[in-house]
């Protein structure tokens, strides 16, 4: 480590120092906080090209805090991975989904599937699918209404384990989605050995610079046929333009997320957004 000497001192910016100071001030907060329910779910509409309707959507976290405001996650998930806070967090946000999931079915008849982050953190510790199992079950609905999300590096290093409890879930009728896909290492790797149900292509191939613009097109184009012939279900990420859409259809993606049509909304948006978008 390196020393506070006055030289070393002032590599750190006041940027950093102040960071620090939000991750501490972060960790002493985050237990009350979820308490104090102020952790809320926001989802993002997940739209069918063919129909061109919503029938999926992927629950994504905010920290509305009474003295920051809305904090995003990139503020906080890192930190919370590695204090091991984003087990608890994670487990409320299934909890969460899984109200909204019983609340649709009963009062709105949204036959909507929502999606949910997993995290490496805890999903290798022994009996992790039957605490979910369980956590579930306590809700009235089916497990197939409800998806993961594993991001792709994950098998890096726990190929075999990440098999296992991918097919564990899916054995309860949870259906499985590769995140980030083509972002990390071993994808085409992943896919030899694991059956997942949906593969959502990394949104590093939009934002490419524009002279790699076509050749990003091109490797979106072969990861979508690739997918197509293994039966897996395509979604791709962060999508903003209409030219992006047009490729996509072109390409035979299956379902479309990003800001071209939505923003991750909250409850009370996203409702209102479903019923006017599927008017259309
Ligand atoms: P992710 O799982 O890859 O989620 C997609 C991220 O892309 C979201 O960022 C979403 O708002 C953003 N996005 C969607 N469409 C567009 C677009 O068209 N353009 C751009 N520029 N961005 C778009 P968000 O909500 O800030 O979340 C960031 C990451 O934090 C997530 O990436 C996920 O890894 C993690 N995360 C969020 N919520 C949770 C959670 O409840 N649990 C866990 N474990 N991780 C979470
Ligand atoms: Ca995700
Ligand atoms: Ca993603
Ligand atoms: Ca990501």
């Amino acid at each position: 480590r390196i020393k506070d000497t006055p030289e070393t001192f002032s590599f750190f910016s006041h940027e950093m120092y102040e960071m620090q100071l939000d991750e501490k001030r972060m960790e002493s907060l985050m237990e009350s906080a979820l308490e104090a329910s102020e952790f809320k779910i926001y989802l993002q509409p997940k739209v069918t090209l063919k129909d061109k309707k919503i029938h999926a959507a992927e629950a994504l976290v905010r920290w509305n805090s009474p003295v920051y405001g809305l904090i995003p996650p990139y503020r906080f998930i890192p930190l919370f991975e590695r204090n091991g806070f984003l087990e608890k967090l994670d487990m409320y946000m299934i909890e969460e989904v899984c109200r909204v999931l019983e609340n649709w079915q009963k009062e709105e008849k949204m036959p909507i599937r929502i999606s949910v982050n997993l995290s490496r953190m805890y999903i290798f510790k022994p009996g992790f699918a039957n605490k979910i199992v369980e956590l579930v079950n306590r809700h009235h609905i089916e497990h197939s209404m409800i998806e993961f999300e594993i991001t792709e590096n994950v098998i890096y290093d726990h190929s075999e384990e990440l098999r296992s409890i991918i097919k564990e879930l899916q054995h309860h009728g949870f259906l499985i989605a590769m995140d980030d896909f083509g972002s990390g290492y071993s994808s085409l790797n992943m896919l030899k050995d694991i059956p997942i149900d949906e593969m959502k292509v990394d949104q590093v191939f939009f934002r490419a610079e524009k002279e790699n613009k076509e050749r990003s097109f091109e490797i979106i184009k072969g990861v979508l046929s690739m997918a197509k012939s293994l039966h897996i279900h395509t979604v791709a990420e962060g999508v903003e333009t209409e030219k992006e859409v047009a490729f996509l259809k072109e390409a035979g993606c299956d379902e479309i997320q990003g800001y071209y049509y939505a923003k991750p909304l909250c409850m009370k948006d996203f409702m209102e957004f479903y019923h006017t978008f599927q008017e259309e």
